[in-house]
Order: C-alpha cells, then sequence, then structure tokens
C-alpha cells in the first residue's frame, strides 16, 4: 500500500513528497496512530508550540476516501500550545477525502512563514498563495474567496480548511476549520497553525484510492453498513443529531450546569436536539459516504439571534455554551455556534472558558475574588456583564477573544489559564489544561477514568464511557456503580478508539461495531493479511506511544481529576451527594496492572511487548 505525505515547509514555501514504509503503516495504520509516531521522531522535545519546529501533521488514514462507510474525516496532531503534550484533533466533512484525491495521503506542515499564506494543492501540483487578504477574516469569507480564486464555485468539489482569527492570534482554544463548519477543535492546533502564518489549504483531484480486493472491500463494507444503518443510536441520530443527548443525560443528572456546580438544567428540554429539529432544523447532513448523517443543517430567521443557514449545533457546544453557562435559549446557541464556528473556536474549550468567566464574575461581585484580581476583571470587561445565562455577553466576548482584546486577551489562553490569572484556579474544570466535555463523572462514574487517563487531556473520545453507563452498549452497567469490568471496557475502547482514529473513520460507528469487523475491510484495501488482534494491538500501541510523548516532555502523565468533581458533591439530580472520588481511586490501580503501567508511565516490559523498544530511552 502506498502512502504519500506532502510536506509544505512555510519557511521557504518548498514543497516535496515522501513515501512511508508500510512497515510503520502496518504498525501506525495512519491518521492519529502515524502521527502520534512521527510527532515523536520528528518534534524535539520541550519546545515551545509556537516555535517552528513544531510542526502540525494532517492525516488521512488507509481507507478514507475509499467509500466504504464514514471515511471521510482527517486527523490532525502536533504539540499543543493548551497542554503542552501531544495535542490532535479529528473532523468530518470532506477535507479527507479531497486531499487524498488531489493525490496525497497526508501533510506535515513545517516552518513558518514571514507573511500570511494559503497552500492550494490540485492534482499533486502545489502552489503557495499570499494571504493577506484573508488574515484577519472569518471561515465562511475565507472559503467563499478562495473558492472563487481556484474557480470552483461547487461546495460539492473540492475542500477547503481553514483558521479563523482566534487561530490567527494564537488562542490556545482555537480550532480548524473545514467546509465551513466543520472542527477538528480539541487542543488549540489551530493556533499552531496560526504561528506558521497558514491560513488555509484548498485540496481538489481525481486520483482514484486503491483498492487491493474489490470484491471483498465490497462485501466486508456491506456486513459494517448494514450493522451501522440497522443499529437504533444510528437512527436517533439521524433524526435529533447529536444533542438528542440533552435530554437521556440531563435525566441521569451528569449533564454539568453553571460551571459543573450542578448535574441537571431545567431548561434542557429547550435546547435538546428534538427541540432543534421541531423548531429550526431545516435537514440532515452527512460527512462524505455518511450513512447515518448526524449533521444539523439550521437557521434562525429573525430576531435578535437571526442565523444565516449553517451546520451545527452538536451536543457538546449545545452543552458548553448553553447548559455550562445556563443560557437556555436554542436562537440563541445557534448564532453563538455559528460565530464560534466562523471565529474559529473550539466550542467545548470555549463554553468552559466563558462559564469560569460568569463564575469569576459572580465572585468579583459577591467578594469572594481577591480584591486587586476583582478589580483588574473589571476594569478588563469594560461594558461586558457576564453574568450567568447572558447570551449577548457571550456573544461580545467570543469577538474580544477572537481578536484578543481587552478580557478577551486572557480569555483567549482557555479556562485553566484565566481562572489562574484571576486566583480562581479550581473554577477551571479540565485534564492536563484540556476543558473537559459534557459528561459529570460524578453521575457517570466510568467517565472519571476515560477523564483522567485520556491522553490528549479532558476528552471523550478515547474512551466514550457513556455508551455502556448510559447507553446500554455493549451492555448496561449501572452509572453510579464501581465496577472493575468498566475499567477493561475503558481501556478496551481507548484502544480500539486509537485504531479508528488511525483508520480514519467516524465514532458513531462504534455503537454497532467493534474491531473485530474493521480488519476485513483493511485487509482488502491494502492487500495484508492482518488479524483482528493485531489491530487491537496496533491501538494499544498507539495509545502507549501517546503517553511516551507525555512523559518525555516531563509533565502531563498525572491521572486526576479537576478538585471541584473529587471533592464537591452535586447537590441534584440521581446522582445527588456523589464525588468521583470513590471511582477514580478504585479504577485507577486496576487500569494500570491490565495496561501494564506504573504511576501513569508504561513500563519497560509493556514497551517491548508492543514493539516499542526504540522507545524504551524515554522511560
Ligand atoms: S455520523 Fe455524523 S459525524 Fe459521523 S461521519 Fe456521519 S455525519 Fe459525520
Amino acid at each position: 500500500m502506498e502512502f504519500k505525505l506532502l510536506r509544505l515547509n512555510l519557511t521557504e514555501w518548498k514543497a516535496r513528497e515522501e513515501k512511508i514504509p508500510e512497515s510503520l503503516l502496518r504498525k501506525y495504520i495512519g491518521g492519529r496512530g502515524l502521527g502520534a509516531y512521527l510527532a515523536l521522531k520528528e518534534i524535539p522535545p520541550g519546545i515551545d508550540p509556537f516555535s517552528p519546529e513544531n510542526k502540525i501533521y494532517i492525516l488521512t488514514g488507509p481507507v478514507v476516501g475509499t467509500g466504504a462507510f464514514e471515511t471521510g474525516r482527517y486527523h490532525v496532531v502536533g504539540k499543543s500550545p493548551l497542554t503542552g503534550i501531544l495535542g490532535d484533533a479529528n473532523s468530518g466533512g470532506q477535507f479527507g477525502p479531497w486531499l487524498r484525491f488531489a493525490g496525497y495521503d497526508g501533510i506535515v506542515v513545517e516552518g513558518a512563514s514571514d507573511e500570511p499564506v494559503w497552500v492550494s494543492i490540485v492534482d499533486g501540483e502545489v502552489q503557495f498563495h499570499l494571504a493577506k487578504h484573508l488574515w484577519g477574516k472569518g471561515v465562511v469569507y475565507t472559503e467563499n474567496i478562495i473558492r472563487k480564486e481556484m474557480n470552483t464555485p461547487s461546495e460539492h468539489i473540492g475542500s477547503i480548511l481553514s483558521i479563523g482569527p482566534a487561530g490567527e492570534n494564537l488562542s490556545k482554544i482555537a480550532a480548524i476549520m473545514n467546509d465551513k463548519y466543520r472542527a477538528a477543535g480539541r487542543t488549540g492546533l489551530a493556533a499552531v497553525l496560526g504561528a506558521k502564518k497558514l491560513k488555509a489549504i484548498f485540496v481538489k483531484g481525481s486520483r482514484k484510492i486503491e483498492i487491493v480486493d474489490k470484491e471483498k472491500f465490497k462485501e466486508e463494507s456491506k456486513k459494517i453498513i448494514d450493522k451501522i444503518t440497522k443499529h437504533s443510536i444510528s437512527e436517533a441520530l439521524s433524526k435529533f443529531g447529536t444533542a438528542v443527548l440533552v435530554n437521556i443525560i440531563n435525566s441521569h443528572g451528569g449533564l454539568p450546569t453553571k460551571n459543573w456546580t450542578r448535574g441537571t438544567f431545567e431548561k434542557a428540554f429547550e435546547i435538546s436536539g428534538e427541540y432543534l429539529a421541531e423548531k429550526y432544523l431545516i435537514s440532515n447532513k452527512g460527512c462524505w459516504g455518511c450513512v447515518i448523517r448526524c449533521s444539523r443543517v439550521a437557521k434562525v430567521d429573525s430576531g435578535p439571534y437571526r442565523t444565516p443557514v449553517s451546520e451545527g449545533p452538536e451536543y457538546e457546544s449545545i452543552w458548553a455554551m448553553g447548559a455550562n453557562t445556563t443560557i437556555g435559549n436554542m436562537e440563541a446557541l445557534i448564532k453563538l455556534n455559528y460565530l464560534a464556528n466562523d471565529l474559529g473556536f473550539d466550542t467545548i474549550s470555549l463554553g468552559n472558558t466563558v462559564a469560569v468567566l460568569m463564575e469569576l464574575y459572580e465572585k468579583a461581585k459577591n467578594g469572594s475574588l481577591p480584591e486587586e484580581k476583582a478589580k483588574e476583571l473589571e476594569e478588563l470587561l469594560g461594558d461586558i456583564e457576564p453574568s450567568w445565562g447572558n447570551a449577548d455577553a457571550f456573544a461580545q466576548l467570543v469577538w474580544r477573544m477572537a481578536y484578543r482584546h481587552g478580557i478577551g486577551d486572557y480569555a483567549a489562553e482557555g479556562a485553566k489559564r484565566l481562572a489562574e490569572y484571576f486566583g480562581s484556579p479550581d473554577s477551571a474544570i479540565h485534564v492536563r489544561g484540556l476543558e473537559l466535555p459534557a459528561y459529570d463523572p460524578r453521575a457517570i462514574n466510568s467517565m472519571a477514568l476515560s477523564y483522567a487517563t485520556s491522553n490528549r487531556g479532558g476528552c471523550h473520545l478515547r474512551a466514550y464511557a457513556v455508551s455502556f453507563d448510559v447507553l446500554g452498549v455493549p451492555d448496561k452497567f449501572d452509572p453510579l456503580v464501581v465496577d472493575n469490568k468498566k475499567v477493561e471496557l475503558v481501556k478496551y475502547q481507548q484502544d480500539y478508539f486509537s485504531v479508528i482514529d488511525s483508520l480514519v473513520i467516524c465514532k458513531f460507528n462504534s455503537f454497532a461495531t467493534d474491531h473485530t469487523d474493521y480488519v476485513g475491510v483493511l485487509n482488502a484495501v491494502t492487500g495484508w493479511d492482518m488479524t483482528a488482534d493485531e489491530l487491537l494491538t496496533a491501538g494499544e500501541r498507539i495509545y502507549n506511544l501517546e503517553r511516551l510523548f507525555a512523559v518525555r516532555e516531563g509533565h502531563g502523565y498525572k491521572d486526576t481529576l479537576p478538585k471541584r468533581l473529587l471533592e464537591e458533591p452535586l447537590p441534584d439530580g440521581p446522582a445527588k451527594g456523589r464525588t468521583a472520588k470513590e471511582a477514580l481511586e478504585k479504577y485507577l490501580p486496576y487500569y494500570y496492572e491490565i495496561r501494564g503501567w506504573e504511576d501513569g508511565k508504561p513500563k519497560p516490559e509493556t514497551l517491548k511487548r508492543l514493539g516499542l523498544e526504540e522507545f524504551l530511552y524515554i522511560l
């Protein structure tokens, strides 16, 4: 199997091709796995994430663009400015397949340009273009102008990845956007592109993706598609989008509300997927090749939150900007989501950060913030009053954060740095600096382990324990009972999801499938003879490799949770009176045992078992 990388040297505006040896692909598959390997080999230890020495790997995987099933994604890897360890993010839309059709399976962005630049890649031909006229502009405008310049008006042909003003101005919570509304959101990697002055990449082409055994490929993909289309969760996602979760998680008392001080939100229904579908939905939409089509296309026709036809909002965005700040108005959330996408923010981190600011504002008012910090906050806020539930203040803050005006300059650094600066570090709910997503581990206790051990920081996509604690997939567990079987499932998901992100496909497949379903397709595409066990071991190898990056950096491998979740009991809902402390303390020792780790670090024998001997020097 051929896997071709394009190395873009932005310092010199030069490009060169490189072929990845098949032996490396068999070990790390592609996408997230290959990115982690290359990052560990190529990014020097201890560097500033904004230095030209940092690199951004934009990678597809062996099945992307084959048309098999949900194969329209790409994965981004680099050293995160938010966490200081390995960051990565994943996005759907069309960019992944069009990158392959353009002639490359991945791009490595290296060095830094003196001037803003954008790059076009059309059927293997690479061109660098000055981007001065696009710098400072939103994502929608940027894409429209590039499409004009490339004479490609149809949004069904070619694809664009870009950063908004948030990334340009080095906000540590900036998202890489593609196809206007899709985000590789987490860990702030857009700011690394901003530091390199790369505004956008356009891709288009006609390359056919090689499939070694076409008959086998058809047969294996059909099996997977049948499973996905028949699954009840796929049906719910198609009908109500990811926000179908709002009412479900709220009913379990696990919908973090008012900056994680409560577990239920009284206006949950008004921000639910069901409400969105009834009032504002125009249609559903799918990423390239998707049979589920969970994306929302919505608009607000009139009023203060009038918003043009656009995609979203998704569950995580609705929660972070809604329940977590107590904004219970769907029209406001559609507008905020549009703004966040256009300015290029990770909505999970953005919502958490604004919630911290609302808490700081409340503390300043009631005298529980250090006096000089309260005064400084008031001066920096100027005319903005970020009281709980104030959507207009939120909108003003997003603009100021994107362009780093006043308080926006501090908030653009993310929740942790903002809370620390104003003398209230425990107000920020994060793991390793990455703001947590929409599930309270005090109410869904397997998420305590999932968050604490997530290599990229607070994340639900390393192990989605909600699937068995709440949704009953593969089996239903009591979310409040501590059970070591759940530890095994968290580890399994972490390894399996590493495979999914390396193939690179959509995780929503995982409700209906497990790792054994994919080995047939992978072998049909590549001509390999991999077994299902070998595929899962590759996932485990990748998970260990990512942890090694943190060990090498000398921080980011301590597995714990924010103080609020460990020490402050939930005051409401079915999990009233619970903290996440007991679950985490009971789960961690068994987790380390089955991972072959000690105090958050892989043991030498674990690295040897996984064929990672070349990295033993890190321990
Ligand atoms: S299920 Fe949703 S996120 Fe996944 S590929 Fe389909 S549309 Fe995209």
